[in-house]
């Protein structure tokens, strides 16, 4: 793999966005990051050129069967300047994993993680500095072949683009309604969940949707065969507080190794606390919840970080946890994580890669 990356630079420069109204994945920057696969020559030509539409033919092969990936990291701009990314060889070598799943060749996770950092320094100005914003970054791979058989593409593209985001929470961290979703699933044993493929995001769209038309922010998914365990909270794991355990599903092939994940659970280990991966059922928490145990939820990921979780609702039996409360465990992972990642709090675990 040729590891000089070309740039070419955008002759003419965006308006920056109005920094105070970003929402999420609205403006890009003026450039983004492209290298090719082709068979026999593995990835080669890497180069950073103007952010543009990609032109490609009505037969691609990611249009009509979906062989791709993508990945999700922020960069942050720290109070003295210094630009943080978050366990970025985390995502990159889970590129691989998905990759490996989805039969796309495998990345150099060093060489993307250079990537990344060259692209973000070019980009340094459209980094937003106030509190809780951050510049996400989305690496996707998608197949390339103009051909309709069904077959593993022989050409990829993996491109890297960047926007600025605002504050999840612009208000401060806030407990969200959860609808436990029983007519449809996400994933079974043996298929793609722990992949992150846009597949499992649109068979995911339904759910959401039927949800937030019930007033629910999210769903609970449950196991693909007995609809009995739990697994994530709409793209994001979740977590329990039952008793003095923290609890949360264990990595069985149908959900994501969240990188948010591994972080509240060192860091909950870090603090003494007793965290558990294992199966557990959604009868257990609501039995939790009936004899007081169950003390507090939430999930992780990259975009929201926590998500204290408020209310779930199984078939019309509502549960209120911890009385809608951001709960103690929610608000000091929360801190903590964003925290370390903004350059505000002493990076204990090593995690943060300056540029
Ligand atoms: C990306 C994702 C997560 C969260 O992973 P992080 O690395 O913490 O951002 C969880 N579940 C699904 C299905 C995902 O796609």
């Amino acid at each position: 793999m040729s590891k000089h990356i070309r740039i070419e630079k955008s002759k003419q420069l965006k308006e920056k966005p109005d920094w105070n109204a970003l929402g999420f994945g609205r403006n890009f920057t003026d450039h983004m990051f492209v290298m090719d696969y082709t068979e026999g020559k593995g990835w080669h030509d890497p180069r950073i050129i103007p952010y543009a539409p990609l032109s490609l033919d009505p037969a691609t092969m990611v249009l009509h069967y979906g062989q791709a990936i993508f990945e999700g990291l922020k960069a942050y701009k720290a109070m003295d300047g210094r630009i943080l990314l978050f366990r970025p060889g985390s995502n990159m070598e889970r590129i691989n994993v998905s990759n490996q799943r989805m039969c796309i060749p495998q990345i150099d996770t060093d060489f993307a993680v250079e990537a990344v950092k060259t692209l973000v320094k070019l980009e340094e100005e459209w980094i937003p500095k106030a509190e809780g914003t951050s510049l996400y970054i989305r690496p996707f791979i998608i197949s390339t072949d103009p051909f309709l058989g069904v077959r593993p593409s022989l050409t990829y593209k993996f491109i890297i683009i960047l926007c600025p985001v605002g504050a999840y929470y612009p208000e401060g961290l806030n407990p969200v309604k959860i609808y436990v979703e029983n007519k449809y699933v996400r994933a079974v044993k043996g298929g793609v969940g722990f992949s992150k493929t846009p597949c499992n995001y649109a068979a995911s769209l339904k759910a959401q949707m039927e949800a937030n038309e019930k007033g629910y922010t999210q769903v609970l998914w449950l196991d693909g065969i007995e609809r009995k365990y739990i697994e994530e909270v709409g793209t994001s794991n979740v977590f329990f507080k039952i008793g003095d355990e923290v609890i949360t599903p264990a990595l069985e092939g149908t959900i994501l190794k969240g990188i948010t994940r591994d972080s509240a659970i060192r860091l909950l280990k870090s603090w003494g606390i007793n965290v558990i991966e294992r199966r557990i059922s959604i009868d257990e928490v609501f039995k939790a919840h009936y004899s007081g145990k169950l003390a507090e939820a939430f999930a992780t990921g990259t975009a929201a970080v926590i998500s204290p979780i408020g209310e779930l609702n199984r078939n019309g039996n509502i549960i209120t946890i911890n009385d809608f409360e951001i709960g103690g465990l929610s608000s000091r992972l929360y801190e903590t994580i964003t925290g370390i990642q903004s350059g505000q709090l002493e990076d204990v675990m090593n995690w943060t890669v300056q540029i």
